[in-house]
């Protein structure tokens, strides 16, 4: 019976090094407990992808959304307020997941506008959108031409502004108000599918976030109109590779890097057949409310392991790497605590 004889001394240990350690992350910064790790894309996907709709072109919301359902993937539509929205397919759009978000009211060079006139573009703009649109928030922009306003006054309003540099962006991008997209449709250098493929493929390579700007659909009229086959075409592609890329309206991957950023994990209870884990971030959880994906490497002799958070299962898996195993699995930060248990 030695086990049970040492087995006290271990835990009671393991326990006083976790308090310590859950003492020393509460300073206000962003700190992961050893044997944690969060996911730089939610799930462990390799990339992020975003594909970004300007202008209310006609055949957006009735050829390209469709084919976004049909793989359940989620877009973002940037519409301009003046040019007639169809706001009855906007809002169903949102209610099935897609971001709408601001283009502005009129389609100005903002860069040309004084303070004042930017101010009411964007302020505009958003406030037409939140009362159009219902259950969501309108916090993200695509400048027209790619021309930003003023940071300090779109910061007034928005957590984060689209330009179009063509690169793809880095997991954390140097600036939030200048997110680059690529220029797709025949104008652009993503045309085909094989275009989109191939990028998305050094994106997940670079661990990094491809957002495609995207005007026309075929032949609706619109700015370097896209063939919706291609689209398809590419859609498919990306998933079939459910593993290597994550695809999110603009604001979800905004909010996700954020909070992957910010976030402190720490395992406030170490027992032999349980840990009890408590996340924690200093962001606005009125905005930042997705959930963030973590895991944990699995102690000694455990195969399995089960996750619980306010009385509730929380979907995990099991995966390895070499010898260690791991539970992965998402956490809101801020919420009660998460217990991950033994299992067989
Ligand atoms: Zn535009």
């Amino acid at each position: 019976m030695s086990f049970h004889h040492s087995s006290p001394i271990r835990i009671h240990a393991a326990s006083l090094i976790a308090a310590l350690w859950f003492v020393a992350s509460c300073n206000g910064y962003s700190q992961v407990a050893p044997k944690y790790e969060v996911a730089t894309w939610y799930q462990f996907k390799k990339a992020a992808v975003t594909y970004t709709f300007d202008d209310n072109t006609s055949k957006q919301l009735t050829v390209a959304i469709p084919i976004f359902d049909k793989y359940n993937f989620k877009a973002t539509l940037f519409p301009v307020i003046s040019w007639q929205p169809d706001w009855a397919g906007m809002q169903s759009a949102s209610d099935r997941g897609h971001e709408v978000a601001s283009h502005t009211v009129s389609h100005p060079h903002l860069d040309a506008l004084s303070p004042a006139g930017q101010e009411n573009e964007l302020k505009t703009s958003q406030s037409i959108i939140n009362s159009k649109i219902a259950r969501a928030r309108c916090l993200t922009i695509a400048y027209p031409f790619c021309a930003p306003s003023d940071e300090n006054i779109t910061r007034k309003f928005y957590i984060a502004g689209r330009i179009c540099s063509g690169m793809i962006e880095k997991s954390t991008p140097q600036d939030f108000y200048r997110i680059s997209a690529l220029t797709a449709g025949s104008l652009g250098p993503f045309k085909v599918a094989a275009d989109f493929n191939k990028i998305v493929s050094e994106a997940k390579d670079q661990g990094g976030w491809c957002v495609f700007m995207i005007h026309g659909i075929d032949d609706d009229g619109g700015y370097s109109p896209l063939q919706s086959k291609e689209l398809n075409a590419h859609l498919a592609f990306v998933s079939a590779h459910p593993d290597d890329y994550w695809v999110a309206t603009f604001l979800n991957a905004v909010k996700y890097i954020r909070e992957r950023n910010a976030l402190s994990v720490s395992e406030t209870a170490v027992k032999r057949k349980s840990l009890k884990i408590t996340v924690t971030d200093t962001l606005d959880h009125e905005i930042y409310n997705l959930p963030v994906t973590i895991r944990r490497e699995l102690p000694a002799h455990w195969e399995n392991a089960h996750v619980y958070a306010g009385g509730k299962t929380v979907n995990s898996s099991i995966t390895s790497e070499g010898s260690k195993k791991f539970v992965v699995f998402d956490v809101m930060p801020g919420k009660e605590s998460a217990y991950v248990i033994k299992a067989r």
